[in-house]
């Protein structure tokens, strides 16, 4: 009955037909876990509680997942609420279900706590505070007491002469007993002192990424010197991502490539602490068969969507987990413990990836096909549910 039901009920999304694709080629494998005995990875989802979750933020969070799981190791959930205008309310809570949704349960993070918490960064600004005194004694850094306008007025006026914008480094000239002195009285923020070349670092999928000059922008009196803590005391994205993977003991960093260009300001910012960098993991972005970034114009783009169309986590968990990372099993159908036994990030391949949504419906097939096989509660439920669709659509009758 069941799977009459689910005929009717399940072909709702997918805009392709279901047919199953080839396993798709590696376009380049990587050395990273090279030696035989992989040590246990730390790693961490880090989300901002702006919104839904995404279908790239599921991706991310099980590659972190994976990555923990198949070496023994533990996986975190952090969650990067500084900037308080963004976040967004219930948005922390869609992602613990989200998360407990699709089986990837954390080690360590909020309502499960840990030895490194707190595991929200907005109860962490003691720490942030701490270390950015700690670049300000080591001259890293510099408060800097320039008003929003004047930062306005500048780079208005710097790009009527052409010149890039950024700033012109005017409170870098304080002497320490003059910002001390003026901290006491006037609103701050503390920039990070930019270097004439960033650090370049390897990327475990991209392999050696050159920080970049800021040669020229100096040479013209500009200095991006980002800014590492606000006016208000809380810290900018930066300094407490690289704050926070130092104390959590994080040793891999997985995350999406439009993180790529923070990254040699974080390896900086480890060098100027004197710590050792985590392991920098970034996988490519998602897009639609266009090539354009995933969004709604295309589909569905939140899980939540897809788990309130009747979507099995096993199906989607496992539809995302292909989405950038290849294997050398015969199938692609793969329930969450079959991924943690053979993930391996040599697995990860370059790029952006297209998603092919005719994959999913296959993949729920095979899923929902395998649970009504074993039986047991789950199928009940589900059964349960179908059967509830199907009476608030046709009645008793
Ligand atoms: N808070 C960032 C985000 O929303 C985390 C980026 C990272 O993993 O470093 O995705």
């Amino acid at each position: 009955m069941a799977l009459l039901l689910l005929r009717r009920r399940l072909p709702t999304i997918s805009p392709r037909p279901s047919r199953p694709t080839p396993p798709q080629a590696p376009r380049r494998w990587h050395s990273v876990c090279s030696s035989p005995a992989v040590s246990p990875a730390r790693t961490r989802f880090a989300p901002s509680p702006t919104g839904l979750v995404h279908l790239g933020s599921l991706r991310t969070a099980l590659y972190n997942y994976l990555l923990a799981k198949s070496t023994g190791g533990q996986f975190l959930l952090r969650i990067e609420d500084t900037d308080s205008k963004r976040t967004v309310p219930g948005a922390e809570k869609a992602i613990y279900d989200t998360l407990r949704w699709a089986g990837l349960h954390w080690d360590e993070g909020p309502e499960v706590n840990g030895p490194f918490g707190p595991y929200r960064q907005s109860e962490r600004s003691q720490l942030h505070q701490h270390h950015t005194n700690l670049l300000l004694e080591k001259s890293h850094a510099y408060r800097c007491f320039c008003s929003a306008e004047r930062l306005t007025a500048l780079g208005a006026a710097r790009k009527r002469l052409g010149f890039p914008t950024e700033y012109d480094r005017t409170c870098f000239n304080l002497s320490r007993e003059e910002s001390d002195a003026r901290a006491a009285n006037e609103p701050f923020v503390v920039r990070l002192i930019t270097p004439d070349k960033y650090p370049s670092y390897v990327d475990e999928v991209y392999g050696k990424i050159s920080g970049g000059s800021n040669e020229r922008r100096h040479a013209h009196g500009a200095y991006e010197d980002p800014v590492l803590l606000k006016s208000d005391g809380s810290p900018t994205y930066h300094l407490a991502n690289v704050v926070d993977d130092h104390h959590m003991k994080i040793t891999h960093v997985v995350r999406a490539t439009e993180w790529m260009a923070s990254t040699p300001k974080h390896v900086h910012l480890y060098n100027c602490f004197g710590w050792e960098p985590p392991k920098f993991v970034h996988v490519g972005l998602l897009q639609d068969e266009k090539k354009h970034k995933l969004s709604k114009r295309t589909g569905d783009v939140f899980v939540g969507e897809y788990k309130d169309k009747g979507y099995l986590p096993e199906a989607l968990v496992n539809f995302v987990a292909l989405m950038g990372w290849s294997h050398a099993e015969r199938s692609d159908v793969m329930s969450l413990q079959k991924l943690v036994e053979i993930f391996d990030i040599k697995g990860l391949t370059e790029g952006n990836t297209v998603v092919e949504f005719g994959k999913l419906t296959f993949l729920q097939k095979e899923h929902m096909r395998a649970l009504i096989k074993e039986g047991g509660p789950r199928e009940q439920e589900i059964v349960a549910q179908i059967e509830k669709g199907v009476r608030s659509l046709y009645g008793d009758t």
